[in-house]
């Protein structure tokens, strides 16, 4: 199924707290050592759809086309005050690129952060906001070569070293030195140098920007799926019906797990539907805590339980749902970010007698994000089907008014 857009995450990992970079003339890494240069080009990149172009010469001398010397915007002062505000358009250094941005999309880490601020993601303010993005490049700093101006990508909102002791064991989303930048509800973005190296695509031309936004949020999806070792007849089940639940249950899908997924909002549970979910709980009927972990085993096999459960609410509450749901010798990934200090309990006898493996997963890898732009590119996952409908970049704020109130899934912001 192809999709046409109609043209209308998160917490540390084991290395730490990740660095902040900001985009608009983004903070320099004040913490932690440089960026090391890479080692091997990003995984996926071998398809040639997404091989980048190099289609200019070397060159030691940054280029651009003609740009505004100011831009608009939007940047977090306070929980509840994101100003959209003239701000200089900066000029790329070494290694990085300046995007005109096409279009942002709004995410639930992002309304998280307006509503009650996020000193990690954000950094100190006015700080940068939105990490969601596709763009033209506008301008390259000295040393990049390999993208062209006017040519369309999409980018992640972070880069692994690649040469860490994470790293080199595949496990990037705890690079020692992973940066989180924001800045994508501007009209231009500043890419850092490691992003520009390593996390980001070109668009294949009849690719919608605004579905190839959501690789981010997929990516993240993927990570969880693959890190929960899901497999082909698996029933999984998923509790959550946010974005990221849905992108989840396309995923388990895509890896050919039955689906039991739990939400709220019929917009978000008529979709679960379309995308293949085999049983939707609405969650406003089935109750949740014990009587929800009753009704997923109810749809299991023999009433064992799910072979994984991925809780994608993040709240701890919901946490101990998801282990009560699964099956012994099954899996539960804790894909959901808690608030900072809540802590769970376990019932040992689940996790030694009846041998649960319980996981978290975290943010996502440049072979996650690859695997994103090729699942939304070729149609596998109709991500676009998300975005409820675009707003202007004034109007962000009322956007995260409407996903408080519960209108909508996701919007598309154009700057
Ligand atoms: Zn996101
Ligand atoms: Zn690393």
């Amino acid at each position: 199924m192809r999709t046409h857009w109609p043209g209308s995450l998160t917490g540390a990992g084991g290395g730490g707290p990740p660095h902040i970079v900001s985009s608009i003339g983004y903070d320099r890494i004040t913490h932690g050592a440089p960026w090391p240069r890479l080692r091997s080009p990003p995984p996926g990149l071998a398809d040639p759809r997404y091989t980048a172009r190099v289609n200019t010469p070397p060159t030691d001398q940054p280029s651009a086309g003609a740009l505004p010397a100011a831009m608009r915007a939007a940047r977090f002062h306070a929980p509840r005050d994101v100003r959209v505000e003239r701000v200089p358009v900066p000029a790329p250094g070494p290694g990085e690129v300046l995007l005109r941005v096409l279009v942002a999309t709004t995410c639930g880490t992002d309304l998280k952060a307006y509503r009650r601020g996020h000193p990690l993601l954000l950094g100190p303010p006015p700080a940068p906001f939105g990490h969601e993005y596709a763009g033209e490049v506008a301008a390259v700093g000295r040393g990049v070569t390999q993208w062209a101006l006017g040519q369309r990508v999409v980018g992640a909102n972070s880069a692994p070293c690649g040469a860490c002791s994470y790293c080199a064991r595949g496990q990037e989303s705890l690079c020692e030195r992973l940066a989180l930048w924001n800045g994508a509800y501007a009209e231009y973005a500043l890419v850092p140098a490691p992003i520009v190296a390593r996390n980001l695509y070109p668009l294949p031309p009849d690719l919608a920007a605004a579905s190839a936004a959501l690789c981010e949020p997929l990516a993240c999806a993927l990570h969880a799926v693959d890190d929960a070792g899901v497999r082909e007849g698996d029933t999984v089940a998923i509790l959550g019906s946010g974005p990221l639940g849905l992108l989840l249950l396309a995923s388990a899908r895509r890896a050919g797990a039955r689906v039991v997924l739990c939400g709220r909002r019929p917009e978000r549970l008529d979709l679960a539907r379309r995308w293949g979910a085999a049983v939707v709980l609405d969650t406003a009927t089935t109750g949740e805590g014990d009587v929800q972990a009753r009704a997923i085993r109810d749809q299991t096999p023999g009433g064992r339980g799910a072979d994984v459960v991925i809780e994608a609410v993040g709240r701890p509450e919901v946490w101990a749902t998801a282990v009560a749901a699964s099956r012994p010798g099954g899996t539960v990934d804790l894909f959901g970010g808690c608030a900072h200090g809540t802590t769970v309990t376990i019932d040992t006898h689940a996790l030694h007698y009846e041998a649960r493996t319980l996981k978290g997963t975290f943010h996502h890898t440049p072979r996650h994000f690859a695997a994103a732009l090729a699942a939304i590119a070729d149609g596998t996952i109709p991500a676009g089907e998300l975005i409820t409908g675009a707003i202007a970049l004034d109007d962000l704020v009322s956007a995260f008014a409407r996903l408080e109130r519960g209108e909508g899934i996701k919007y598309v912001v154009r700057p």
